[in-house]
């Protein structure tokens, strides 16, 4: 049941000491409601840690937290083109929908010239049961083909083939540009609309949501214009991509009648404001 050799408190980006998280391990600090949709970063103080901003290729860490290098996504001085890599345990592969879906959104709220979303590609199952955070990151170092570079910002998408750590997570944004997803749990939580959300809307929703804490919100790396935080780094619209749980609310409901949810008016406002910034 515990994987070995994986303890998500000492990985190094995710230091929550300066903040009061819920539990001692933030990384379970938010896992309540029927299907949690983030965990990652444990509600990170660190926006404004200087070495993210990827000035030049040999000072961009892609291992500093969740919303550090939310400037780099949604500028495009010092990135204009993002490359989406993904790879997949086998069965897992996501659905060409959700890549659609993922490259319209990333279209319409980052400021980029170029969306390179590369083949998703397979690599072998980890073999676990469970795969904790830290199982995540060495995966991430074992498989991973694409770092920044020039004028390319690169950002990292995991499938794997079995639950998180912390049951009812679907996906997390653990590093600074790194998103990991929960395969099985997303298959067991879609099926046939009307009765279920396809699995492409999961996909889809999960992954935006990832990546808008990558983007800096709610509030952690993208200055919140008003208030509308609530469960850490998320959105008190119950219909907003950031809210920080698909439980039975219109949050669920959008996904039941086909769509995808997207950004909220106050969340569109953060990121219009960090761009002009
Ligand atoms: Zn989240
Ligand atoms: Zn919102």
């Amino acid at each position: 049941m515990n994987s070995p050799m994986t303890d998500p408190t000492t990985s190094g980006d995710a230091t929550p000491a300066a903040k009061k998280a819920p539990h001692p391990l933030g990384w379970g600090a938010f896992s309540c409601f029927l299907l949690l949709l983030w965990l990652s970063g444990l509600i990170l103080t660190s926006c404004d840690d200087p070495s993210a901003q990827g000035d030049t290729d040999a000072s961009f860490s892609h291992t500093s937290s969740p919303g550090s290098s939310a400037t780099a996504f949604l500028q495009d001085g010092t990135y204009s083109r993002l490359l989406v890599e993904i790879q997949y345990m086998p069965g897992y592969r996501p659905s060409d929908s959700t890549l659609d879906q993922l490259r319209d959104f990333l279209a319409s709220h980052l400021d980029k010239a170029q969306i390179i979303m590369l083949e998703p590609q397979e690599i072998p199952s980890g073999n676990r049961e469970q795969y904790s955070a830290g199982d995540i990151r060495n995966i991430e170092q074992s498989h991973r083909k694409h770092y920044s570079e020039g004028s390319t910002l690169a950002s990292y998408n995991l499938f794997v083939d079995a639950d998180h750590t912390s049951d009812n997570v679907l996906g997390i944004a653990y590093y600074n540009t790194s998103n990991a997803y929960f395969g099985k749990r997303i298959h067991d939580v879609s099926g046939t609309p009307p009765l279920n959300p396809s699995r492409a809307s999961v996909e889809a929703t999960v992954m935006r949501h990832e990546y808008g804490h990558l983007m800096g919100l709610v509030n952690n790396g993208t200055v919140m214009q008003e208030n509308h935080q609530e469960n850490g780094p998320h959105c008190t619209d119950e219909s907003c991509v950031m809210y920080f749980a698909m439980n039975r609310s219109n949050f669920f409901a959008n996904i039941f009648d086909g769509s995808t949810p997207d950004l909220c008016s106050h969340c569109k406002t953060d990121v219009q404001a960090a761009k002009e910034d």
